[in-house]
């Protein structure tokens, strides 16, 4: 019975990784969708990328199968951001301790939204005291992109120079999307963005827009009624005429504070998940366009 219960669980952990170890790549696991096209970009055709979360899949509630563990014990390296995940989170500590790259430790980071009627509330897991949704600025994933450019060339120092090669493509790349966003988001009539999960904190910080959440940090807490008072009070005070929300979180509660405050709806995508038929900087381009429309931007 021994035997057989071993046997299966190496059978089922070599599943994961027979491709990348009889390719001799090093293996790349990226935890969802920014980070794995991050790690696409930069690690090309010199790694082999394995993406934690199914397109589609709401990032936040992510559960890892047996055999995802065990691909992420046996991974070159666990791309992350500590606090978004708390399953991923925990596999890279038992796990992968010493192969993880937390991006939430490569870029300065903001605090976390405080909204003091949900701290009564039961918590699944601890409290985070930092806003992990670093990836919503372009200019903090150019960084990371440097980042990560040096650390995949220290695993891998065979192929230093393409790594770095692609790293600073890369960066450059996101360095004109931010360029953009600025230039894009500068004369607005309007610099309120409420939104239904509070995701936008980066976006807003880097170009001076005042983001109000409705919900939480993580799209499931439900807001409470004086949270929604709260924003409803703020949404007609600063004039605000689009409640964002977006596709993988139920638009209820948008809608609901939209037709009270007379406002209509449209999608930001926080890019947690692909867009459709699109890549990061197409998704972001696509969020500029909303903004540009909600904000009346010049
Ligand atoms: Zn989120």
């Amino acid at each position: 019975m021994r035997f057989i219960a071993g046997s299966a669980l190496v059978l089922t952990a070599a599943c994961g990784g027979t491709t990348a170890a009889e390719s001799g790549k090093p293996v790349v696991d990226a935890a969802f969708f920014p980070l794995q096209w991050l790690v696409e970009k930069v690690g090309g055709p010199d790694v082999t990328v394995e993406g934690l979360t199914k397109p589609g899949v709401e990032p936040h509630d992510l559960e890892l199968t047996p055999q995802q563990v065990a691909g992420v014990g046996k991974a070159s390296l666990v791309v992350y951001v500590k606090g978004v995940q708390p399953a991923v989170d925990e596999a890279v500590a038992q796990h992968a301790a010493d192969r993880g790259f937390d991006a939430a430790s490569a870029v300065p980071k903001i605090d976390a939204p405080h909204d003091e009627h949900a701290e009564e509330e039961e918590h699944g897991h601890e409290e985070l005291f930092y806003d992990p949704h670093i990836w919503l600025d372009p200019s903090r994933m150019a960084t990371l992109a440097t980042a990560l450019g040096g650390r995949l060339a220290e695993i891998d120092p065979a192929h230093e120079a393409a790594y770095k090669e692609r790293a600073k493509k890369t960066a450059a790349e996101l360095g004109d999307l931010d360029f953009k966003m600025a230039t894009g988001l500068m004369r607005c009539a309007n610099r309120t963005i409420v939104t239904a999960h509070t995701a936008f904190g980066y976006l807003a910080n880097r170009y001076k827009l005042e983001q109000v959440g409705i919900g939480g940090i993580d799209p499931d807490a439900e807001p409470s009624p004086a949270r929604l008072a709260e924003a409803a009070r703020i949404a007609k005070e600063k004039k605000v005429t689009t409640i964002f929300t977006e596709e993988l979180v139920s638009p209820k509660v948008a809608e609901v504070l939209a037709s009270e405050v007379g406002a209509k709806t449209a999608v930001l995508n926080p890019l947690e998940s692909p867009p459709q038929g699109g890549d990061y900087i197409s998704g972001m381009t696509a969020n500029l366009t909303e903004l540009r429309t909600a904000l009346g931007c010049q």
